[in-house]
């Protein structure tokens, strides 16, 4: 019986372990018995994220930028190292670029010396401002080379890139997963992405700041699908690589996601319009088909449920002060 549950448990290392995704995966890994290093330079991330975990046994923090080698033993790495809201990539994109570029190359190092199986957190921004819709894995994308979302789309495309070649070339046993926007507690309320925004001003009654017209759409996911899908994703064969959509996909548009948080929030907040950053893509859906097929994984998770949840979180936070 220990015998099978030494072999069983793993030695993980989850890069942007304390971020906002990071934080629910090391949380979901060691309830699964698993030994978790968090790996984490707090450039976006957050102690408190965390802080339940750090008199786990098999919990252990280390700050660390992506940027520099690191020798660790682990036996997979889930590699999440990367601001991901639009605010704080573009506040200093040659760091985001090197983060997701020099990043990969070091964890893709580790990978191959230590035998490891790696996990990329990649992004439906690879599709960038898509012409065809839905997206599917095997649509190339409409990406802006020079643009001020490059740093973060280009730097996430030459990571699967190298993920691929180090696959192909070394053998590395690698998984690309390419997530479509995200939301649940632990955001930062600052962090500037759309529903931590909207829940944020509307539990101020605030106006909500509306970028363009609000016809853009996104498809939101609930984070406890995600984990879920990229754990079982990891488990896959090692000739599956994908990359693999992780979505919800349901599709919404920025003035129904308003109206959403405003009603469920009972908020007395109106609309504020503001100008449409640069290159913000005009639609975003997931085609999940393949994620049905390979792991029998589909988000569970709707808007409302998972915004009450979202909402429930920030109301503890915010009356925190
Ligand atoms: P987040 O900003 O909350 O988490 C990123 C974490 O990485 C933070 O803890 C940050 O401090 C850390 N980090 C950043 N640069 C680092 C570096 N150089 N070295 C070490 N740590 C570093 O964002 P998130 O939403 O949790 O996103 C996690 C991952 O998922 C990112 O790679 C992101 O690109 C990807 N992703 C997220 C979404 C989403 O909607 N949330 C969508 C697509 C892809
Ligand atoms: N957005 C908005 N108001 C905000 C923040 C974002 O209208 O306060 C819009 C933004 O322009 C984009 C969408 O919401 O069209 C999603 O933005 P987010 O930054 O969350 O993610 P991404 O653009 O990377 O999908």
């Amino acid at each position: 019986m220990e015998e099978t549950e030494r072999i069983r448990k793993k030695r993980i290392l989850v890069t942007g372990g304390a971020g906002f995704i990071g934080s629910h995966l090391c949380e979901r890994l060691l309830k699964e018995g698993h030994e978790v290093i968090c790996l984490d330079n707090f450039f976006t991330g957050s102690k408190s994220n965390v802080i339940h975990l750090l008199d786990h046994p098999y919990f252990e923090m280390i700050r660390h930028d992506i940027t520099r080698e690191i020798f660790l033993e682990a036996d997979e790495i889930y590699n999440l190292a990367c601001p991901a809201s639009p605010v704080y990539y573009q506040y200093n994109p040659i760091k985001t670029i090197k983060t997701s570029v020099m990043g990969a190359i070091n964890m893709l190092g580790l990978a191959k010396r230590i035998r490891a199986r790696i996990l990329q957190a990649s992004t439906s921004e690879v599709y960038g401002d898509p012409i065809v819709h839905p997206q599917r894995e095997d649509y190339w994308g409409n990406v802006n080379p020079v643009g001020i979302r490059s740093c973060y789309d280009e730097g996430k495309r030459c990571a699967e890139t190298l993920f691929m070649d180090y696959h192909n070339q070394n053998g590395v046993l690698i998984k690309i997963v390419r997530i479509f926007n995200t939301y649940g507690p632990r955001m930062q309320p600052d962090d500037g992405r759309v529903v931590s925004n909207f829940i944020v001003q509307a539990l101020r009654n605030k106006d909500i700041t509306i970028y363009g017209d609000g016809s853009q759409t996104r498809s939101f996911q609930y984070v406890d699908d995600l984990v879920e899908g990229m754990v079982r994703f990891m488990q896959t064969d090692d000739d599956i690589t994908g990359p693999m959509n992780l979505g919800n996909e349901n599709e919404f548009t920025i003035i129904d996601l308003a109206r959403k948080v405003i009603e469920l929030t009972g908020s007395s907040s109106g609309l504020t319009y503001l100008p449409l950053p640069g290159n913000d893509p005009a639609q975003r859906q997931p085609d999940t088909s393949y994620a049905r097929r390979l792991i029998d994984w589909e988000a569970g998770i709707q808007l409302e449920e998972g915004l009450k949840k979202t909402i429930s979180y920030f109301d503890t936070l915010l009356s925190r002060g």
